[in-house]
């Protein structure tokens, strides 16, 4: 099995608690994704909260980058940089940036990010900046002017475009000008969880038109807006998106190591292959099962990746 997770946020959890990516307290661990016996690839995002601001902000981002190398040449996990990368076995590391607020034409480019290893990138976290809305931004601008040129510059470059945190202006504006696939890489179904963070039918239907796909999100909120939730609940959004878009249009984005732990049954790698045995019960073919665990993703690498 190829399984693909398109968000975490490991790395923060790492930097903040001084913990190893090996063995530790959190939910994705070297260890735990071994008890998967599959190939898995792991997108691990820099967060820098918006609040911090100028040297210190940039700083943060380069810590988090060089966490990862450092994770990556202790234990030989080979990072994804170019398709030919795809073809690795065991743990393939990916990185990836969710806002960016810290960019800064004078300090760190985007070409800086780019040769750090950043193959994917939300412009915003919840709030707007001066790239596009973000998804609790209060008055939406949609897609800057400066956002254009950035989506234009990250095609060029082979940069995975992510979708989960703009606002729905900003999603469409981003759809229009877009030539290559995008992704939203932690979003769910909003027609069963009602929540800005997650996807209206017509989104989905976008994203399927446009060769990308929806990263299942586990954290509780976005898959049920109450109680406890369990692999029915993630069962329910994939086959909503099966349904309004395709089989082509979903893979995991777990958000793991960013979300509470409580209300969710859906707490470790582990965990991802319950939701797979749980779609072969229900009949999908191995063929479709493939393409929800990490096939649809591998096609989007594929297509974008240099
Ligand atoms: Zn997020």
């Amino acid at each position: 099995m190829y399984i693909v997770d398109g968000h975490c946020d490991t790395l923060l959890a790492l930097q903040e608690k001084k913990e190893t990516l090996k063995e530790n307290s959190l939910q994705i661990s070297l260890n735990r994704i071994k008890k998967t016996s599959s190939d898995y690839l792991q997108f691990y995002a820099v967060f820098v909260s918006p609040s911090i601001k100028g040297l210190e902000a940039i700083n943060q981002y380069k810590n988090m980058v060089s966490i990862l190398q450092n994770e990556c040449e202790k234990n030989n996990i080979p990072r994804i940089l170019t398709k030919s990368d795809l073809n690795f076995k065991g743990h393939g590391a990916l990185l990836s940036v969710e806002g960016l607020y810290f960019l800064d034409e004078k300090q760190i480019t985007l070409d800086d990010l780019y040769k750090d290893g950043v193959r994917c990138l939300s412009m915003t976290w919840n709030g707007s900046n001066s790239y596009a809305g973000g998804v609790l931004g209060k008055l939406s601008h949609g897609l800057t002017k400066k956002g254009a040129n950035l989506v234009k510059k990250a095609e060029k470059l082979g940069i995975i475009l992510d979708v989960s945190h703009l606002d729905d202006r900003s999603f469409y504006d981003l759809s229009e000008i877009s030539s290559n696939p995008f992704v939203a890489t932690h979003s769910n179904a909003r027609a069963i969880c009602e929540n800005s963070r997650n996807l209206t039918d017509d989104m989905l239907v976008t994203l399927k038109k446009h060769g990308g796909l929806a990263g299942i999100n586990m954290y509780g909120r976005f898959l049920k807006e109450q109680g406890d939730t369990s692999v029915v609940d993630v069962i329910r959004h994939i086959e909503h998106i099966c349904t309004v878009a395709s089989v082509d249009t979903v893979g995991f984005g777990t958000d793991f190591d960013g979300i509470p732990r409580e209300h969710s049954a859906i707490d470790s790698p582990i965990a991802l292959i319950a939701v797979l045995e749980q779609l072969a019960i229900l009949n999908y073919t191995q063929e479709q099962i493939d393409k929800i665990a990490g096939g649809n993703y591998l096609r989007v690498l594929t297509r974008v990746l240099k």
